[in-house]
């Protein structure tokens, strides 16, 4: 299988291309040049699969013979071997047709481990086979860079870069990702918000000047393709575990840069006989305002308690538009340009295909304490606030009730209990047994101005080895 951009520039390039790099040289995002599909009676076929066979079959088209069968399923049985459920994804019923798909029982207890853990062992893999160096730096806004420092920690080929906004991450996140001591790993706490970090981490992407000859950028952020594959994985599996034999079935997505979405999105497309996707947003809603009433502009990001989602800018909606703008990359120029500008608006055509399977709804802290606190005395469940704000707009944006709806629960409580605590539901999550000590662990990191050059000289400093110098 061949990927293009999104902005129609370059040659179409093969996964191990894709996947050791990060925008393609016009700016545009990687996507396959078609996507495999499957009838209903193909997918029934799989129900009997353990999640790493079916992560296997989902992914193994994706890849090709980029990677030997043999070899692909060393490195699915290595990622998915760290989670902490013998499901790797449970499945827990809420109410009638109501579900929560549980994404958090990986090492750093949200759904990026799923992506992460397995994008560690592929960058491992290739980059050893290829006795390649390269950079890897990503901007988080929580949970994306204990992940990827979780993920490529003991990988030798690799320093790693992460960018959090200052003071805007909770301190379990926080120190899921300072507490890691590693030679090769480099946290930095940007003063600045997420879309600031972000900033900095794409314009160094467009220009690698600042790094020594031959080193080159390593996306982990979901720009990376990888991400996406990975993620496609858990919608068959939920959809396998219910019965959706004829019928079909609807997610709910806690949403912020529109990965995690948008995987849903390729499920459909590979013939997942998907109902809606629920695209949900906190305060930032900029997604849902688009979505429900053409209006993509700009404003201040504010922060909430669902700092996960803090996000104004999703980068992966430009491979959403790619699709419905008939996968005209110049079209998706002008678009991303005007996206910029804040002076977005889709012609009826695409909002058409768009609302076929799409819908969305806004939910802001006050609702989602509400939901926790309710969720837990009808059904004695803790919801951590991105997946309270996932459920509650799975209950408003609801078709029917016949259909299944599965909400994806992204986050652990544990991650965040001052949303649990004010929530007043009066009871707290703890963390796994592997985080027992998180509190009283040394903590590392960097303190930058957001200033782009300030961070590509503290990276220029430090990967000198790597470049053999
Ligand atoms: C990253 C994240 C999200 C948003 O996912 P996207 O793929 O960026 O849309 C939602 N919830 C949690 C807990 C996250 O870590």
């Amino acid at each position: 299988m061949k990927y293009i951009s999104t902005r129609g520039g370059g040659q179409p390039k093969n996964f191990d291309e894709v996947i050791l790099t990060g925008l393609a040289p016009d700016g545009g995002l990687y996507v396959p040049d078609s996507i495999p599909h499957y009838s209903l009676s193909d997918i029934a076929a799989w129900k009997k699969l353990s999640y790493k066979q079916l992560a296997f079959k989902v992914m193994q088209p994706f890849i090709g013979d980029c990677v030997p069968e043999r070899d692909l399923v060393g490195l699915i049985d290595i990622a998915y071997g760290s989670f902490n459920h013998s499901a790797t994804a449970p499945l827990v019923q809420m109410g009638h047709n109501e579900w929560i798909l549980e994404l958090f029982h990986g090492p750093t207890l949200a759904f990026k481990d799923f992506a992460l853990q397995f994008l560690g062992q592929l960058l491992d893999y290739m980059l050893k086979r290829k006795s390649k160096n390269v950079v890897i730096m990503g901007a988080t806004s929580g949970d994306t860079g204990s992940a990827a420092i979780e993920g490529c920690q003991d990988c030798d080929n690799i320093k790693m870069f992460i960018l959090h906004p200052y003071q805007r991450v909770s301190d379990v996140q926080r120190r899921q990702m300072t507490t890691v001591i590693s030679d090769n790993i480099f946290n930095i706490a940007l003063k600045g918000n997420f879309d600031d970090c972000q900033n900095v981490v794409k314009a160094s992407f467009n220009n690698q000047s600042f790094l020594p000859d031959k080193l080159q950028l390593v996306a982990v952020n979901s720009i990376n393709w990888a991400r996406i594959m990975a993620q496609i994985v858990y919608y068959f599996w939920a959809a396998l575990h219910l019965d959706i034999r004829s019928n079909s079935i609807s997610f709910s997505v806690p949403t912020g840069n529109f990965g995690d979405v948008f995987a849903g999105y390729i499920a459909s497309k590979m013939g997942l006989p998907i109902k809606q996707l629920v695209v949900a947003t906190n305060d930032n809603d900029i997604l849902h305002r688009c979505l429900s009433a053409n209006d993509h502009s700009i404003r201040p990001l504010s922060q909430t308690l669902a700092p996960s989602m803090d996000i104004m800018i999703s980068s992966n909606f430009e491979r959403l538009l790619f699709d419905v703008h008939g996968r005209d990359g110049e079209c998706v120029v002008k678009l991303m340009e005007e996206a910029k500008r804040g002076t977005l608006k889709l012609s009826d055509e695409a909002r058409v295909g768009i609302q076929q399977l799409f819908t969305s709804y806004r939910c802001d802290d006050h609702e989602m304490l509400k939901m926790i606190r309710s969720v837990n005395k009808s059904n004695g469940y803790l919801l951590d606030p991105h997946t309270a704000i996932g459920l509650c707009a799975a209950r408003h944006c609801r078709a029917d009730t016949q259909t299944p709806m599965v909400s994806l629960a992204t986050a652990h409580p544990a991650k965040f209990p001052d949303a649990v605590k004010q929530s007043g539901c009066g009871v707290t999550a703890s963390l796994p047994n592997h985080l027992d000590d998180l509190f009283s662990r040394v903590e590392y990191m960097h303190i930058l101005e957001n200033n782009q050059d300030d961070v590509q000289q503290f990276i220029a400093d430090r990967v000198g080895d790597l470049a053999g110098i």
